[in-house]
């Protein structure tokens, strides 16, 4: 008996292997030609000002439905592109889209609204990356301090070198942003190296908050941590008015979540949360 439930597991686990390859495999072909033919979408989620309850910028997502497999999630998504080097070329239609379609709302709205896009790892180990920054920035003529770089502490593991890559980019006039605050293992001395302009709270302590003290104290230390380094602080994955409301007492600056809204195409973001038509 225990041998052929060992067995039975040998089989299991190989075929979840192959299937996973298999997969991997599958996207990897599919993104090879989804740029060209223009399969991917950026979608906009509104980043609310907790003490006026305005809309102070976005978020770019990417979506990507695919005619063989379907709507791939963008943590899939990215990992592939990330593994095949397509993130190079995905990254600057990504870059150049968002801030594209961000000019444009800013002229329409006399706005500054603000947009934050999302910045893998290896898109900044990249050479060439802070300077097609430049070149897009240029391109699009759009106010780089409006431009906010979401970065993940992922970059701990290269230290000067991006400390350095940060810098030049700071140096463009963009800001910078690290995502999931709280997830990876940058130490604190090293975070104060980094010239970055605000947090953001990974959602995991966020969704949890309310409930469990353990996760409410992560975001008040977090919270503390941010206004001890001079950054501004960003909740994600704000579901509940609740959340919403206890992140404001206790000093959060901005919040980013379903409570307020989804990500949203971007026909239905401009006319949600910039009434334009
Ligand atoms: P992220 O940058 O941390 O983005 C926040 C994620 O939380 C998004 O997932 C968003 O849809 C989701 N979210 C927003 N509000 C809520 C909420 O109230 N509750 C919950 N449970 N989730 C919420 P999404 O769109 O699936 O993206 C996942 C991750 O994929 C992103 O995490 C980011 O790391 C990556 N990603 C997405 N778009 C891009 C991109 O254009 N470039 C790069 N390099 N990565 C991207
Ligand atoms: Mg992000
Ligand atoms: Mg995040
Ligand atoms: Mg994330």
């Amino acid at each position: 008996y225990v041998k052929a439930k060992g067995k039975n597991n040998y089989h299991l686990f190989t075929s979840e292997m192959q299937q996973h390859v298999f997969r991997k495999m599958m996207i990897e072909k599919q993104l090879r030609t989804a740029i060209e033919s223009d399969e991917f979408e950026l979608y906009y989620q509104p980043i609310i000002d907790l003490k006026t309850n305005e809309i102070i910028g976005m978020e770019s997502l990417i979506r990507w439905d695919n005619k063989v497999l379907g709507r791939v999630t963008p943590d899939e998504l990215i990992s592939v592109a990330e593994d095949t080097g397509i993130i190079i070329p995905l990254g600057q239609w990504i870059l150049k889209t968002a801030l594209k379609q961000t000019a444009e709302w800013q002229k329409q709205s006399h706005k500054q609204i603000m947009i934050s896009i999302n910045i893998s790892v290896k898109q900044l180990l990249d050479p060439m990356f802070v300077e097609s920054v430049k070149v897009v920035l240029e391109d699009v003529t759009i106010d780089p301090s409006t431009v906010v770089l979401e970065i993940t502490e992922s970059i701990a593991m290269y230290r000067e070198t991006m400390i350095e890559k940060l810098n030049a980019l700071k140096n463009l006039g963009v800001r910078l942003s690290m995502d999931d605050f709280g997830t990876g293992y940058s130490s604190l001395s090293y975070l104060n190296k980094y010239p970055l302009d605000s947090l953001k709270i990974d959602k995991s302590f966020v969704l949890e908050m309310i409930h469990d003290a353990e996760n409410k104290g992560i975001v008040k230390t977090i919270i503390a941590i941010a206004k001890e380094l001079n950054l501004k602080v960003i909740a994600e994955g704000v579901e509940g008015q609740e959340e919403y409301h206890f992140l404001n007492t206790i000093g959060c600056d901005y919040a980013q979540g379903y409570y307020s809204s989804p990500p949203l195409p971007a026909n239905e973001f401009k006319e949600k949360w910039l009434q334009l038509i």
